[in-house]
């Protein structure tokens, strides 16, 4: 990674031509200012190799099974726009208007009631609008981080939430964890050895795995927790995605980590990402912190979206209902013809819903250095070392079920057959 020093010769101004070439040689380059040194976070927060080559991925004739995108002839577009004209058409001057930096009352009030329904009794001030969910994660960095400070994670752990720790001046300290999510008397162990100011999970669907934590494991985790006095971020934006098994419950519902743990949810993945909406809930002093770093980041979250999404709530699980069929059918698509396409030992997770599964390929195997090969036969995935907070193991990859449909899934597990075996 370069530092400002290096960077800033290379942007450094030339010094002005001399007066002959304006008469007779070429155009002088115009003063360019040097950058000023960029602040040690961003420096240290690198960008990913993965991302140059997944660039080519938007190529339609790549398959793509790298990106985490909900499948767009899915959207119902006809649904949100109708939610959006009755938003302009019955309260224009309201929807086009600056709004509170909590979000407006009646997305809050629409929220609570599905919160509360989903088994946490929740009112509406106990939630905080977010621009995406994401944004969620950026403003708890903001309100509760110093550089310096230990946040727990699982491994392996959403990219985009190492990113968010990172940019903060945060030690990440992986938890040792098995198929059923973070072990708790490593989790236990590690508390007391790191004094961690946050312990985040994704209990459900993981983002990159696809595993859900048993409610058992939840419980068990909710008791650490309440023992050594731990607060979790319990980040869900998968949840109502499930195609089968049975529901369990939040974490942030069970006895003894209710009043420590803040519960993120999203509309991204249910209605649609483009609108950027999503929530948080947490006791009133974290909240109050939260919503004066968001008036910070970005005052509020576009008035006409909250508003359109909560007309739409009204229609989300008939929508939701929609999507799980078709997603789950190609959750199935994938999971029947993996065995056929992957190198005899590997070994694949078998997700109950979400959007992602995870490959662990034969040791022999460095999926980085596979990649660019996948790429050239038109199929992409994610190496899954990138996901990793400590000692990634090269040979895992994440695959996203949904984008694609199962006729896709077939061609580009074919593809992705020919790649490893070449
Ligand atoms: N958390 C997790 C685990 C995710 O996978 C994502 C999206 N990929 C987000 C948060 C952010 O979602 P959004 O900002 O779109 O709500």
């Amino acid at each position: 990674m370069s530092t400002a020093e290096s960077v800033a010769p290379r942007h450094a101004a030339p010094t002005v031509a001399a007066p002959a070439h304006a008469v007779t040689g070429p155009a002088p380059v115009p003063a360019r200012a040097p950058l000023p040194p960029l602040a040690p976070r961003v420096r240290t927060v690198g960008g990913s190799p993965v991302r140059d080559i997944l660039a080519v991925t938007a190529r339609p004739e790549v398959i793509n099974f790298a990106g985490g995108l909900p499948a767009p002839e899915l959207f119902d577009r006809d649904g949100i726009a109708a939610a959006f004209q009755d938003a302009l058409a019955r309260t224009p001057a309201q929807a086009l208007q600056y709004s509170t930096t909590e979000g407006e009352p009646t997305l809050r009030a629409a929220l609570a009631a599905r919160v509360t329904t989903r088994g946490l009794p929740t009112t509406p001030d106990e939630q905080l609008v977010t621009t995406g969910s994401q944004q969620a994660l950026s403003l708890l960095a903001t309100a509760l981080l110093e550089p310096g400070d230990t946040v727990l994670v699982e491994n392996p752990c959403y990219l985009a939430a190492l990113q968010v720790f990172g940019l903060a001046g945060a030690r990440v300290v992986a938890v040792p964890g098995d198929e059923d999510g973070v072990d708790p008397v490593a989790l236990e162990e590690a508390i007391r050895r790191e004094r961690p100011k946050l312990l985040y999970l994704v209990p459900t669907f993981q983002n990159p795995t696809g595993r859900t934590m048993p409610a058992q494991r939840r419980t068990a985790l909710a008791a650490v927790a309440a023992r050594e006095g731990v607060w979790i971020v319990e980040d869900d934006p998968y949840g109502e995605l499930r195609y089968d098994g049975e529901h369990v419950p939040w974490i942030a519902s069970l006895p003894g980590a209710e009043d420590r743990t803040v519960l993120l949810g999203s509309f991204s993945k249910v209605m649609a990402p483009g609108l950027r909406l999503g929530w948080l809930r947490a006791p009133a002093e974290l909240r109050r912190a939260c919503a004066v770093a968001k008036q910070a980041a970005d005052l509020h979250t576009p008035t006409l979206n909250q508003l359109a999404a909560a007309r739409y709530l009204d229609v989300l699980d008939t929508h939701v209902e929609r999507v799980r069929a078709v997603y789950g059918e190609r959750r199935d698509a994938m999971l029947a013809d993996l065995p056929a396409a992957l190198p005899a030992g590997s070994r694949w997770s078998r997700p109950e819903g979400g959007m992602f599964l995870w490959v662990r390929l034969p040791e022999t195997y460095d999926t980085l250095a596979l990649l660019p090969r996948a790429v050239e036969q038109h199929v992409a995935y994610v190496p899954g070392a990138p996901f990793y907070a400590d000692a990634p193991e090269p040979s895992t990859l994440r695959l996203c079920f949904v984008t694609q449909t199962p006729e896709e899934i077939v061609e580009g597990l074919r593809r992705l057959g020919r790649a490893l075996r070449d």
